[in-house]
């Protein structure tokens, strides 16, 4: 028996087994069908390398992703073990070589590709082979209640046939009760012997946050994970590049990687990532299959993933060396709208089967119940919270929110369950139970039921919470044949016939959320200007009133509002702070700066304000390569008629960007163009009078220059020409 244990330590290196891993070796050499069911880094490809290794002639592994097939292979190449695999990157004479090793009984572990294994000159060549066995990686492939599903894997069987009578084993990362089910079905293995491992990570951490101001958690959570590697998954790749920006802008070392890159770009990313090069992975789902990074240290959602099983699967690239894994989702309702509408070209069954994931998500995220009770429940594993309430594992046990006595509503719950025979879903129940009138209900007569409107004195997401907790607590359970389907347990009817007290959570109020950030109304570059410290505006208002005194302008020339609320907002104690701040260029910081910076360093210390607690967040600004754009054009002189034309815009559009230029601390010259049309007196006139004004208003200028012709053109092009002068 010891001899499965020196072949790991010869051909491995390794100790010992884990985990299962053993007896799985065991189960397949014995040559019975064998499903395992692991949590991604437990070890699965262990549990068919070594039998292959040990078994006569060559077992096949399929395997759905190419670039990741070329990595085991290597890997197994490297402990001197003779692996190949065949797929389309492979030349003629390559497959060729590779066919004739096997038929010769070299080669160990041959890796296919489904599409591969469905050709039929590769299907003969099979049959010739001496294959050991077959295993089958990923195999919720086969489910389309999984999270990957492909169709190509449903053929997979009827190939295994062909070939011979072949020991099959399936291995998968992730599986609900009803994806078990698929997967057993279609290889027709139910007799199969399963191994299933716990799929608790206890060192994660989940949280559920509203997804409200999204981009200034983040900063601040990202800040405080300093140094630290993380991923951020976005649904769309827009919204990748969007986020990448922005958290660079901030002076987060990000990268972003979608499927739309090219190869070379993704790749370099993903080495950057690996090399610690850049801290942050802003992703789709493309990213994280077969990263083997072990030390994660968060992974967050920025959009609400389309099942959780898909969301467990990507939060697990957190924390793989069993150290810290922070998890944190950011969640509305209305992302899950918007991915029900994605879902409207589907047919009827992918749209209902798609629906029924989402609400899966969204029950859990709105629930107040432990976050790892909920996700084990749902792969079908028992676990109660105890450990994960000591240790404040997740949000809901960390912050518990308030419970209430729940016996007489989990009655009335699990009433109206058995009174509808069983046979209906959760939205249904509550209908039953609110005593709606809705068609469906009446068509069944179940308005005549005892239970109807037994609790229609509370609202629906009231009682959708009870029905989930009561699923939860296994009053319930899911019918594995029916989807969506509740049965009672014996529990549950054991409950019936003598209750007992059961506490229940208030789920959580995300009502207030939405998913398109509305930060449009925010000052660009602030926090939010509103916010700001008003002592400290009075402040900055009265120095900037001494040294307009001091430098003969107007205080507008100095700094203009908007700036010195964001300097009471972000207080700024150094040179490149303060050149931070919208409206304020370097050349402002030189002329004006020193006062300012003095007072706000001072104010900071008198009153114990920590700047590292004030997050300021920058946008990442669409607007940037205009304007690079409008200053490289003015620096090589052009008239401004052919740059607005070249940009499609109106001189009144043109004027508004290089305004925003010259406001946010900018020098523009626009003598050469100026000119053309206002001699050197006409334009000293104006200069004379924005000097002295009392603000840069182009209405007052107007007015003030009813009398000569110049157009409010003119004028705004002068107010750049003096603001550049004197005041950046
Ligand atoms: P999975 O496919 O389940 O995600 P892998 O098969 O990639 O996991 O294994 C994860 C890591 O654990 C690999 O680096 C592998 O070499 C290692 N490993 C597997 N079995 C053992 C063992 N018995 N002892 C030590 N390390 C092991
Ligand atoms: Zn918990």
């Amino acid at each position: 028996m010891d001899e499965l244990k020196n072949k790991l330590k010869e051909v491995f290196g390794y100790d010992k087994f884990r985990g299962n891993q053993e007896a799985i070796i065991k189960n397949i050499l014995a040559g019975k069908n064998t499903f395992v069911i692991m949590p991604t880094g437990a070890g699965k490809s262990m549990c068919y390398q070594l039998p292959a290794i040990l078994q006569e002639g060559t077992a096949i592994v399929i395997s759905p992703l190419i670039a990741l097939m070329k990595n085991q292979v290597d890997q197994m190449n490297a402990f001197g073990v003779n692996a190949r695999f065949l797929n389309s990157t492979l030349s003629k004479s390559e497959i060729n070589k590779i066919k004739r090793t096997t038929l010769e009984g070299e080669v160990k572990l041959l890796y296919v590709a489904p599409e591969s294994l469905t050709k039929e000159e590769n299907v003969d060549f099979l049959k010739q082979a001496n294959i050991s066995f077959a295993a089958i990686d990923e195999a919720h492939c086969i489910s389309e209640w999984g999270h990957d599903f492909r169709p190509e894997y449903r053929r997979i069987k009827d190939i295994i046939k062909q070939v011979g009578q072949l020991p099959i084993i399936a291995l998968t990362a992730t599986a609900t009760p009803k994806v078990q089910l698929d997967i057993q079905r279609n290889l027709q293995m139910e007799g199969a012997d399963i191994f299933k491992s716990s799929f608790n990570r206890d060192n994660l951490y989940y949280e559920v946050r509203p997804k409200k101001t999204v981009k200034k958690q983040l900063i601040k959570f990202l800040r405080e994970q300093a140094g630290k590697s993380g991923i951020i998954y976005c649904l769309s790749r827009k919204k990748v590049e969007e986020i990448a920006n922005f958290l660079q802008v901030n002076g987060i070392k990000a990268a972003p990687y979608h499927a739309g890159f090219e190869a070379a770009v993704r790749m370099k990313n993903q080495d950057d990532f690996l090399n610690e090069e850049v801290d942050v992975i802003v992703a789709t789902i493309a990213f994280g299959m077969g990263i083997d990074k072990p030390d994660v240290r968060f992974v967050i959602h920025y959009d609400v993933p389309k099942s959780l099983e898909g969301y467990y699967q990507e939060t697990g690239r957190a924390g793989r060396d069993g150290l810290e894994g922070n998890c944190i989702m950011f969640y509305s309702y209305s992302d899950i709208l918007k991915l029900e509408k994605f879902n409207k070209d589907k047919s009827v069954t992918e749209r209902d089967n798609a629906l029924i994931l989402l609400e899966e998500m969204s029950s859990y995220a709105e629930s107040a119940m432990c976050r790892r009770k909920q996700l084990l429940h749902y792969f079908g594993e028992e676990y109660s919270d105890d450990e994960c309430k000591k240790q404040g594992k997740c949000d809901n046990c960390r912050f518990p929110r308030e419970e209430y006595e729940g016996k007489e509503f989990v009655k009335i719950a699990i009433e109206a369950a058995k009174q509808t025979q069983e046979r209906f879903g959760m939205s249904h129940l509550v209908s039953v139970i609110r005593g709606s009138q809705n068609q469906y209900v009446k068509s069944y007569s179940h308005d005549e039921l005892p239970i109807y409107g037994a609790g229609k004195d509370k609202d629906e997401p009231f009682w959708k919470s009870v029905v989930r907790q009561t699923l939860l607590n296994e009053f319930l359970i899911k019918d594995i044949e029916n989807v969506g389907v509740l049965k009672v347990t014996e529990k549950g009817h054991g409950f019936l016939e003598n209750p007992f007290s059961v506490q229940l959570t208030k789920n959580h109020d995300f009502s207030d959320t939405d998913s398109d950030e509305d930060e449009s109304n925010e000052h660009p570059s602030a926090s939010g200007g509103k916010s700001h410290d008003p002592v400290l505006f009075d402040l900055l208002k009265a120095e900037r009133k001494k040294i307009a005194k001091e430098k003969n302008l107007p205080p507008y020339v100095i700094v203009q509002d908007p700036s010195l609320e964001e300097m009471a907002t972000t207080f700024p104690t150094t040179t490149e702070a303060l050149s931070n701040i919208n409206g304020i260029g370097m050349g402002k910081v030189q002329k004006f700066g020193g006062s300012f910076l003095k007072l706000i360093q001072k104010y900071v210390e008198d009153n114990d304000i920590d700047i590292e607690d004030v997050v300021v967040i920058k946008s990442s600004g669409s607007k940037s390569k205009n304007k690079i754009y409008i200053i490289q054009q003015i620096d090589r002189k052009i008239d401004l008629e052919e740059v607005a034309d070249e940009k499609g815009w109106t001189m009144s559009q043109l004027l508004d960007e290089i305004e925003m230029i010259c406001y946010s601390g900018t020098r523009l010259n626009l003598d050469y163009y100026l000119e053309q049309f206002l001699d050197e007196e006409r334009q000293e006139d104006i200069i004379d009078y924005f000097l002295t004004a009392e603000s840069d208003d182009i209405d007052d200028a107007l007015e003030e220059f009813e009398d000569e012709d110049y157009s409010e053109e003119d004028l705004r092009l002068m107010r750049i020409k003096f603001l550049s002068e004197h005041a950046n």
